[in-house]
């Protein structure tokens, strides 16, 4: 029987090829396809229609300082971290709706950096402890804006002046952080699209002024592209929100929709009575991540030539208990003498990796991401072990 073309049926893409045991392995982006096993088990709970008449005008909800957010989208926003108790968002916080979290960044660059700085003598310094987040200085700097500028690590920032990103739980070392520098005029933006239950013990309500957020990373729906932010400040929630109105005239009101109800099935799966507990996104999520760590950590021991960072482990306001960090990347350092560029001699090996020196660090260490499917997952552990 011929296979039908996708785009004939209007079928979707699968994402990133099957992989046999020969194949090449890439681990480099933090594609989090490990989901997709949770969300095929949870039958209609997360499909939405949306008949051809809808969402067809530019705006959602005109009396709100994000005018193209989704109310629905909103409601969910707030009603999950109500659930998880791992951010504010009560006392007046805005939510802001980006094309993925990487927009509401860069709407932030934006936002908290002097309109007349171009005019003056230095653009804002964006700074971020190392290792940092690879797409900080990336996307800070790829249309050269005078507005800011990437000013590298905020450990050794001389100045009073700057917008700091703070990553907590870190990408890509999994380290739990606080802002490093504090200055009347300096500015923090708080990056936690790590701090969901399946990655880390939720140990505290966060309230910081700018927290960004993304389903990529809390459901595994990194294809829709929706992020948010939470937002203390009114002008600055106005002023990020231009940046978006400016750059893309608002976010897909079909991928707010999706959103919306991807993550009402995940707030229903623990409210409702009759919900069933394998649909628990951050049950499942913790499962798979104690499993994955334990199952590296056993490779790591059975080569002898890596190390990885410590475990460590707090109480759990969400799940009620002492729990783990499970990073959703592995920060790997090879040990050998002769091995200098630990990227490479992996690659060597079909496992495509991040580099530590794309994070501002040394070039020994490589960054895994954690949350591919179990297929290549248990390729890459298997590959690992034997290396020597
Ligand atoms: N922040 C961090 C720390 C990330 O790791 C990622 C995704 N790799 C993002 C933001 C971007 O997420 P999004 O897909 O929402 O743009």
């Amino acid at each position: 029987e011929p296979v039908p073309k996708a785009w004939a049926a209007g079928a979707p893409s699968t994402g990133k090829p099957a992989v046999t045991a020969e194949s090449v392995i890439n681990l480099d982006h933090g594609d989090p396809t490990m989901f997709e096993e949770f969300w095929r088990g949870t039958g209609s709970a997360a499909e939405i229609v949306i008949p051809g008449w809808q969402t067809m005008s530019y705006f959602s909800d005109v009396g709100n300082v994000c005018w193209f957010l989704e109310p629905g989208f909103d409601h969910e926003v707030r009603r999950l971290h109500r659930l998880v108790g791992n951010a504010a968002v009560d006392d007046g916080y805005h939510v802001l709706v980006g094309t993925g979290s990487t927009q509401l960044f860069m709407a932030a660059l934006y936002a908290l950096s002097p309109p007349n700085s171009a005019a003056a003598a230095e653009p804002m310094s964006v700074v971020s402890t190392a290792p940092y987040y690879s797409s900080y200085p990336a996307v800070t700097d790829f249309l050269q804006s005078g507005l800011f500028r990437w000013a590298g690590d905020a450990s050794s920032f001389k100045g009073d002046t700057y917008i700091e990103l703070v990553c907590s739980p870190n990408n890509p070392d999994g380290t739990i952080r606080e802002a490093v520098l504090s200055s009347e005029s300096g500015i923090a933006v708080h990056d936690l699209a790590y701090y969901w239950p399946q990655y880390t013990p939720i140990t505290k309500r966060a309230d910081h002024d700018i927290m960004l957020f993304t389903v990529s990373k809390s459901t595994g729906h990194a294809g829709t592209r929706i992020g948010w932010a939470l937002v203390k400040d009114r002008d600055v929630a106005k002023k990020m929100t231009k940046f978006i109105e400016l750059n893309t005239i608002g976010v897909s009101k079909d991928s707010q929709l999706r959103a919306a109800k991807v993550l009402k099935a995940v707030s229903d799966a623990y409210e409702l009575p009759e919900a069933r507990e394998e649909h628990r996104l951050f049950d499942y999520g913790r499962r798979k991540m104690v499993e994955r760590w334990s199952m590296l950590r056993e490779a790591a021991a059975a080569s002898g030539i890596f190390s990885l960072p410590e475990e460590t482990s707090g109480y759990c306001n969400f799940a009620n208990e002492t729990a783990a960090t499970n990073p959703a990347f592995a920060w790997l350092r090879c040990d050998r003498e002769d091995v200098e560029d630990c990227a490479s001699f992996l690659r060597g090996n079909k496992i495509l990796t991040r580099s530590g020196s794309q994070f501002g660090a040394d070039p020994r260490y490589v960054r895994v991401s954690m949350l591919d499917r179990d297929d290549a997952y248990d390729i890459f552990v298997k590959r690992l072990a034997s290396l020597k």
